[in-house]
């Protein structure tokens, strides 16, 4: 008999960085299960890849806003067993400066990054203890390190983050279960397209060049690894030398 390979969500694995981090974690011998919102069937396209390629993957759909819908999900893929890699990385920015945001912009921001990280990770967390090893990985970002001009409401939720981070890390320490933050800088990926010109990344990132999904993915795999079992409640940046 086989051992059953580790089970690892990846949140927002339809998008770019999802995307990489998911085929990081197959490629390191997890089975990984898909994220996605609106577009399910990017994710399964991933999985089918994954699979094609030797690896463990499906591809799973909910709104992380949506506090039922999430629970009923989770709790069909807790029936299967527990997922001890749980990498929180769906997000959304909606930026304007803070004179003129909407409370819709404020809420909304908030309502995928933060209030998405308790509705997915609290119904993760007992099954996870119980199997005495698990990894907890939040995506956040630089604007949460640093500030950024016009993301007021996208650096709040992130920084939350980096607190639930800190705090949860020292909750579940002696269970064997890591929590930590990677926070990115400017990665190229669908959600910063059109976001910085050449000139805008010349001028804010030493290394003069956007970071690539497979770089954070890197990051995130180690953190994913037995390897990394030290390092806990930590806020990693990666940003081609920024902060
Ligand atoms: P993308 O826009 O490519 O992907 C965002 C992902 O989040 C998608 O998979 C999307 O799902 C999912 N998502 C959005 N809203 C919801 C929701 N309500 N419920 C569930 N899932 C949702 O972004 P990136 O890959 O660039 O970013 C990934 C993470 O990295 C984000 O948290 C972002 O804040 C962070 N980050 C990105 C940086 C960058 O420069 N790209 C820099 C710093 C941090 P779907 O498409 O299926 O609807």
């Amino acid at each position: 008999m086989t051992t059953p390979l580790k089970r690892a969500l990846v949140t927002g694995g339809s998008g770019g960085i999802g995307c990489a981090i998911s085929r990081r974690l197959a490629a390191d011998g997890l089975h990984v299960i898909i994220h996605a919102n609106s577009n399910l069937a990017t994710a399964q396209a991933l999985a089918q890849r994954i699979v094609a390629e030797g690896g463990q993957a499906q591809a799973v759909a909910f709104d992380v806003t949506d506090a039922s819908a999430t629970a009923d999900a989770l709790q069909a893929l807790l029936d299967q067993g527990a997922i001890q890699v749980l990498v929180n990385n769906a997000g959304i920015h909606e930026d304007a400066v803070f004179p003129g945001m909407q409370l819709g912009q404020w809420q909304r921001v908030l309502d995928v990054s933060l209030n998405g990280f308790f509705n997915v990770t609290q119904p993760l967390t007992l099954p996870m203890i119980r199997t005495r090893w698990g990894r907890i990985i939040n995506i956040t970002s630089v604007a949460a390190v640093m500030g950024n001009r016009g993301q007021v409401n996208y650096s709040a939720a992130k920084g939350a983050l980096h607190a639930a981070t800190k705090s949860l890390a020292l909750e579940v320490a002696s269970r064997g279960i890591t929590v930590n933050a990677v926070a990115p800088g400017i990665i190229a990926t669908g959600m910063s397209e059109g976001g910085f010109s050449a000139d805008d990344i010349a001028r804010m990132v030493p290394m003069k060049r956007p970071g690539k999904a497979e770089e954070v993915a890197d990051l995130v795999g180690f953190l994913a690894s037995e390897r990394a079992a030290y390092i806990s409640g930590q806020i990693i940046s990666i940003n081609g030398g920024m902060a």
